[in-house]
């Protein structure tokens, strides 16, 4: 099913959860929840956002139809299939850390690789233009990063025939994870980066910090092969703490936070 369809079906649905986002934000903005949640709170330049735009638009005519064409070459010669007859959810779960963790593992080290000379003008040089992303950011990568980085979901679908319900899993993902990591707000509370449990799936500030300070912070979904190869900032949990710290003092006063000039 395209997206096209997906949202004809699910238009009443659709129009609802627009309503709900817009109003949402409206609300959010009225309270100083934004302000209190500003990762570099003096970071946002128009001149960088006013680029991101022109690149974005250049990446999307470029890189997404490069991307489109080969997928849609892939499927019409039967090298993508995907399997629609009736399955348990615990098959999709497993087909989906699969896909989380091999797309994780893939961007780590593609990220690492786009790092290194002449790699990284040729390649990624672009995408750090901005040293607090938002979420423009996120789409204003040159054509051919967003080919190789893009390139894991053909290429994973075409090694493994994936349920049609895992798909629809992955393509939110990568959006919302994009958006969320570039979105220049730490939405996450504090604890956060300190439980076992979650301190391993990546925060916008992980990757806001890999903006700022450049030679950290390379995961994309976890920050699992940072630990492993030592790459996590060293003052990041700290910094993590301070950012959180500022949502929680909001929180006491919403007022005081909206109106004061965060440093
Ligand atoms: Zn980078
Ligand atoms: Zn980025």
């Amino acid at each position: 099913m395209s997206l096209g369809h997906l949202i004809r079906d699910n238009a009443p649905l659709s129009y609802w959860l627009v309503l709900f986002v817009v109003g949402g934000f409206a609300f959010a903005v009225y309270q100083g929840f934004f302000r209190a949640r500003k990762i570099q709170p003096k970071g946002f330049r128009w001149k960088t956002f006013r680029n991101e735009i022109f690149f974005a638009i250049i990446n999307l005519a470029i890189g997404a139809t490069i991307l489109g064409y080969i997928s849609s070459e892939l499927k019409s010669h039967g090298a993508i299939t995907f399997n629609n007859s009736p399955t348990s959810w615990w098959v999709v779960a497993l087909e989906y850390t699969a896909y989380f963790l091999g797309f994780d593992t893939y961007f780590y080290w593609f990220h690492r690789l786009m790092h290194l000379e002449p790699m990284y003008k040729w390649v990624h040089k672009l995408h750090h233009r901005s040293t607090s992303p938002n979420i423009l950011t996120t789409l204003s990568v040159s054509p051919l990063e967003s080919i190789i980085n893009g390139g894991f979901v053909p290429l994973f679908t075409a090694l493994l025939t994936v349920h049609q319900s895992t798909m629809l899993l992955i393509a939110p993902t990568n959006v919302i994870m994009g958006l969320y990591v570039h979105s220049g707000y730490e939405f996450f509370p504090r604890w956060w980066n300190k439980s076992w449990a979650t301190k391993w799936f990546i925060t916008a500030t992980f990757h806001d910090h890999h903006h700022h300070y450049f030679k950290f912070n390379f995961g994309g979904y976890t920050t699992l092969w940072d630990w492993i190869c030592g790459t996590v900032r060293p003052n990041f949990a700290q910094d993590y703490e301070q950012i959180t710290a500022r949502t929680r003092a909001s929180a006491a006063s919403p007022v005081a936070i909206a109106g004061s000039t965060q440093s």
